[in-house]
């Protein structure tokens, strides 16, 4: 059956030492409870190979925030794929709205950066989520659905059981303003079916979808109760260890 995850997205936060004091944070209180789901920190590029020394890696999974379209080459400032593999992270968020929104991501570069992803054994968390304009205007189901295809429905369904999704409406990011939990759970069983629709039951069963935008302890347990929600990512939260820890321990 799909994994229960809680995924924490730092953004571009933290200095160095503040990034390995916040992964040994919550490294340790880790230690201190039984975690019923995978934890992941999803953190800078610049913090992944000192954080990875600093983690207990059967208790923690460590992700960067992004990675390249392209494997190496004349492409200054970009991170690859295989560098990213090489810290020792296991994870990469990829399409984040704030990367399409800011960065023109498209499905077109979210594909080849899935495709590198994945040959260099990093588990892609792919977010997608609708504008506030989509949701008002009744158009959200189509655009969640545009983007899971767009990227990601080309891939063999043995490499698609390898992706995490990430269903994250873009106007509850960093807004306080959350889903509620059956607007979650409504879009989540949708994206499964979608799943369902082209890679068969057992693929989509074993999907796990997680939920983000401004989940928090008060609410995740709500949100994890529903039976199409596999977890969170976290952004806010994460960044304070006992709160990401009150998102972790919603799960009982
Ligand atoms: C995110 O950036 O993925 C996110 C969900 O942010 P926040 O939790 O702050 O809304």
């Amino acid at each position: 059956m799909r994994k229960n995850i809680v995924a924490g997205n730092w953004k571009m936060n933290t200095t160095l030492p503040e990034g390995i004091a916040l992964a040994k944070a919550v490294n340790e209180a880790l230690k201190n409870v039984d975690a019923k789901c995978d934890v992941v920190i999803g953190v800078p590029f610049t913090h992944l190979a000192s954080v990875n020394e600093v983690i207990d890696k059967n208790k923690l999974g460590l992700g960067a925030e992004n990675c390249a379209d392209h494997r190496s080459g004349a492409y200054t400032g970009e991170v690859s794929a295989p560098m990213v593999a090489s810290t020792g992270a296991n994870y990469v968020i990829l399409g984040h709205s704030e990367r399409r929104q800011y960065y023109g991501e498209t499905s077109e570069t979210l594909k080849e950066k899935v495709k590198l992803a994945l040959e260099n054994n990093l588990t892609p968390i792919f977010c997608i989520g609708e504008v506030l304009e989509q949701r008002e205007d009744g158009s959200y189901f189509d655009v969640v659905k545009a983007q899971v295809e767009e990227a990601l429905f080309e891939l063999s369904a043995e490499d698609f059981s390898k992706i995490i999704l990430a269903y994250e409406p873009v106007w509850a990011i960093g807004t306080g303003k959350t889903a509620t939990d059956d607007q979650a759970e409504e879009m989540h069983a949708f994206i499964r079916e979608v799943i369902e629709k082209k890679y068969g039951k057992e693929v989509a069963d074993n999907t796990s979808i997680l939920y983000g935008g401004s989940c928090k302890p008060s609410n995740a347990k709500a949100l994890f109760a529903k039976p199409n929600v596999d977890g969170g990512l976290i952004g806010g939260a994460s960044l304070d260890a006992e709160s990401f820890m009150g998102i972790v321990t919603a799960f009982e």
